[in-house]
Order: C-alpha cells, then structure tokens, then sequence
C-alpha cells in the first residue's frame, strides 16, 4: 500500500517537465500540494519550495530534502517545455522509460516524501520538506537556501542510490571549464576525413563510472594519438553530451592528402584495441569515411594543446568537448 501511494506521486512528477534550470511547473506542483493539504508553503526565487507539516511536538523536527530536477535526456529531442518521458514501462520489476531517461533521480525521492506528508500518523514528527531545484546541473538549489528558513535539527536526504542503506558522508565532486587560444589556419591538403566514435553506453559520471565504460572522446582522442603524426592536420573535434555524463559519441575532421592511410590506420586501431571494449561496449563503433572538405585547420600548436588537455584530465575524466571558434 505504502508503495503503491508512494508511485502514484511518482506517476504525477512524470507528467511534469523539469529539466534543470527548469524547475517553475515542479515548484507549481509541490505548491499546490502543500497549499490543499493546508500546509506552511514556502518558495523561493530559485524555486525552492519548503513544505511544513506540524507532528507530535514532543518530537524534534524532522527535515526531509529532496531534489525536484532531473537529469533529462532523449534520443529524440522533446520541445522545450515537453521533456517528459513518453513511454515508461515495468521489467522485471524495475521501471524503465525507453528513448528517455526517468527521471527516478531524484523523483522517487520528492515522491517518498509527499506519501509521508499525506500520512494521517499522530506519531510523526514535525515535518519540513525541502525541495532543492538544480542539484543536477549547479546546486544552485541548495547553495541559495536560507538556513533560517528551517528549525529542523534533523535531516534525511532522499537521494541516495541503494534502497534501505543510509549514507552518512560522502565525496565531493568538481566541475572545471578548460578555455584554449586556438588559432586555425587554412588547409593546405586536399581531403577530409571525418573519424566518428558512436554508439557507446553513456551512463552517469558518478555512478556508472565503475563500470568500464568507455568515454568516447578518450577513445577518440586515443585513435588520434596512434595515427602517423606527419601527414595530417585536425580541423575539428568535438564530443560528449552533458557535463555530467559518460560520453556516448565523439567526432573529429582531419586534413589529409592520403585519406585511404587514415582510414586504413583507424582500422588498423580498431582490430588491435577492439577486445578492450567488445564485452562491455558492444554497440561502440569507430568508423572514418570521407567527408566534405574543411578549409580551416588548427595550428600544430592548438592541435598539441588539445591533446595535452586530454593527458591532463584523463585521470579524472572529461566529459565535454566543444569547439570555440
Ligand atoms: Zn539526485
């Protein structure tokens, strides 16, 4: 029973959209919540919304936190305002949107607490439910929330991966912006080959990250490291999709009078390196055909940057990579 209200919040957060940064409708929807169950409704800016719920006060506060965006990603992109997954469905028990990511992170979460909140239980504590907007991209949520605006000396976040474990503590993360001088010149040779890395898992750079999954533009970045290092120049490179995720594909353009060496090289690292992904990246392709010509190149020293960068992040990861011309 308690499972089953719990779900049907769940079912109800489906329906809203809120990527990060997007949080308005969600902040709508908790709002309304706490205001027809005659709840103290707090909203910020930032739209954080905090629900109060007096209890049995011989008992100390209680803070409940959870995070009202998710992560959204499609392999159709929705227009904006409709990021909601479309098709989600139960295997195995688990539930699953297929084309779209859920959205279980962290509405599971905010779900669990509005079932508490609509408990009649005269035994539950006072109760002040936190829900944080844009955990996922910035904490700009959490960072912009007023202490003073809860009494709670007790907090439980619900937001934890593994039911029925309470985390105490837990590591940091860090989010760094690389910006390199790039200086492009004009091509002086005739093709361009386009070197494309596809089809890998993804997953979330916390947690899947464990699971040897390959990062695309590493494996990119790799391939371009075991070409012949005369006989071609870059003029383009770019991969990943979010800050926060393993990248699935990467691309990169290089110049070259002899585009049959690159692509036969290319093929080259795939036969030799493909045992290293095969088991656990099966869909992982690296493919390199001709592509329209580039006229632009970088500078030999732009192009070492690029790949020095890479060396230096590779012992944490990166995860985005854009040109910045
Ligand atoms: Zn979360």
């Amino acid at each position: 029973m308690e499972n089953q209200r719990i779900l049907s919040y769940f079912d109800e957060i489906l329906k809203i959209p809120r990527p990060s940064y997007h949080e308005a409708a969600i902040a709508d929807y908790l709002e309304r919540f706490g205001t027809q169950r005659g709840l103290s409704v707090m909203r910020d800016s930032c739209n954080n919304v905090i629900l109060k719920k007096d209890g049995n006060l011989r008992s100390p506060t209680v803070v409940l936190q959870a995070h009202s965006d998710m992560v959204w990603a499609a392999e159709q992109p929705a227009p904006p305002g409709n990021e909601i997954p479309n098709k989600v469905y139960i295997e195995d028990g688990i539930m699953r949107a297929k084309g779209t990511t859920l959205g279980a992170d962290d509405g599971i979460g905010v779900a669990m607490i509005l079932a508490i909140l609509d408990e009649d239980d005269p035994d539950l504590p006072p109760i002040e439910a936190v829900f944080t907007a844009n955990e996922e991209e910035t904490m700009e949520g959490a960072m912009a929330l007023r202490p003073s605006c809860l009494d709670g000396t007790y907090l439980i976040n619900l937001d934890s991966e593994i039911e029925g474990v309470l985390t105490i503590g837990a590591a940091g993360g860090i989010s760094s912006e690389c910006v390199l001088p790039i200086c492009k010149s004009p091509s002086t040779f005739q093709h361009t080959v386009q070197i494309q890395v596809t089809g890998g898992k993804g997953g979330h750079s916390g947690l899947e990250i464990r699971e040897k999954r390959e990062n695309a533009i590493h494996l990119l970045v790799r391939v371009l490291r075991s070409l012949p290092r005369t006989g071609w120049e870059l003029a383009g490179i770019r991969g990943g999709e979010r800050s926060n995720a393993i990248p699935v594909g990467a691309v990169a353009h290089l110049n070259t009078d002899c585009p049959q060496d690159i692509r036969q090289a290319v093929a080259n690292f795939t036969t030799q390196h493909h045992s290293e992904w095969r088991d656990d990246e099966p869909e992982l392709t690296i493919r390199a055909e001709i592509a329209s010509r580039m006229e632009q190149v970088y500078e030999a020293e732009s192009a070492e940057q690029i790949f020095l960068q890479y060396f230096i992040c590779r012992t944490s990861n990166i995860f985005f990579m854009t040109p910045s011309w």
